[in-house]
């Protein structure tokens, strides 16, 4: 498996492709918007630089890694050669329909599709092709290039075959697989994502204001970051779908998205990537710089 396609080229996709080109496979990049791959490569070539500068690679790797990636705007052109695809678009569950029923018809017939999404049945999107068995999830954490965990998942009709492949390459990648049934939010958001919604209802109450929610979490609980700083490093509007599928999966109100979560991705504030959310961008889009100026 030399071959990768990777759909989406946002905050995942192009950490997915960044560490799968780095790993000496060629990477076909995906976006309907000319924009987000510019941006991604970007990115790309940003983070590479850095890991120059802290003698982590040379300077022929990161040649080499930005090399093996070529961007698409189609999707058919895209997949023609891959032996796997990673979609990592916007989380959007008709979205995600019409992307998987788009690489059913393009790939080859022994492609496997992984879905990096965070929260939609893995099941489901398995069920808009004809090949259920080879479809899986394969769920990286942000950012890619940086942290350790893969989440693969296994939908109600993921072959052995394809799982025991998918953990020996996540492994392949440097990463550390671990595999979990198809529910709702899986493990990882299923346990992250209500404690993020919690701190948001802390500050909607009046409870506490952003800063000091955030040092106590910090400090108190030693996370590295104050849960609301990582709801803007998530994505308000990716938190919001996330509690929105649990919310319909479980029929548990205590998934419910609070309000004012809700409000702020109807203004647009969407945490980092907009600029603006629980923390203000506009001087600095950098994570690290953020977390520094309030630590
Ligand atoms: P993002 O908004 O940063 O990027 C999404 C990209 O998908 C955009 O560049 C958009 O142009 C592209 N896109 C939309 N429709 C497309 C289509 N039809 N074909 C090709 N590209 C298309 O989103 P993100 O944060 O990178 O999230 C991507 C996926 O990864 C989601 O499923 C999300 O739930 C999951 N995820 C996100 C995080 C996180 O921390 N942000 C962590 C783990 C998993």
């Amino acid at each position: 498996m030399k071959n990768v396609a990777v759909i989406g080229a946002g905050t995942m996709g192009n950490g997915i492709a960044h560490t799968f080109a780095q790993n000496g496979f060629k990477v076909q990049l995906i976006d309907i918007s000319e924009a987000s791959l510019k941006k991604g490569i970007n990115t790309i070539t940003k983070n590479l630089e850095r890991m120059v500068a802290k003698n982590i690679i040379t300077l022929d790797k990161k040649e080499e890694t930005l090399n093996n990636i070529s961007v698409y705007t189609s999707i058919k052109e895209g997949v023609e050669y891959a032996s796997l695809v990673v979609e990592a678009a916007t989380e959007n569950k008709t979205l995600k329909f019409q992307i998987f029923k788009q690489l059913d018809e393009a790939c080859p017939d022994d492609t496997i599709l992984a879905t990096n999404t965070s929260s939609i049945s893995i099941t489901e999107i398995a069920s808009m092709t004809s090949r259920p068995d080879m479809v899986i999830g394969m769920h990286f954490m942000n950012p890619v290039p940086l942290m350790n965990l893969v989440e693969i998942i296994r939908g109600y009709n993921t072959s052995d075959e394809v799982t025991n492949l998918i953990m020996t390459l996540s492994k392949s990648l440097g990463k550390t697989p671990v595999e979990v049934n198809d529910y709702p939010g899986f493990v990882a958001n299923r346990i992250l994502i209500p404690m993020l919604n919690e701190a948001i209802e802390t500050l909607f109450n009046g409870v506490a204001g952003v800063l000091e929610i955030d040092t106590v979490m910090k400090l108190g609980m030693a996370h590295p970051m104050g849960p609301l700083q990582l709801a803007d490093f998530i994505g308000l509007d990716v938190c919001l779908s996330i509690l929105n599928v649990m919310y319909d999966g479980y029929k548990n109100p205590k998934y419910a998205p609070c309000p004012l979560l809700v409000n702020m991705v109807n203004a647009g504030k969407l945490g980092l990537k907009t600029g603006s959310g629980f923390y203000d961008y506009s001087k600095t889009r950098k994570a690290e710089h953020v977390a520094k100026q309030f630590s």
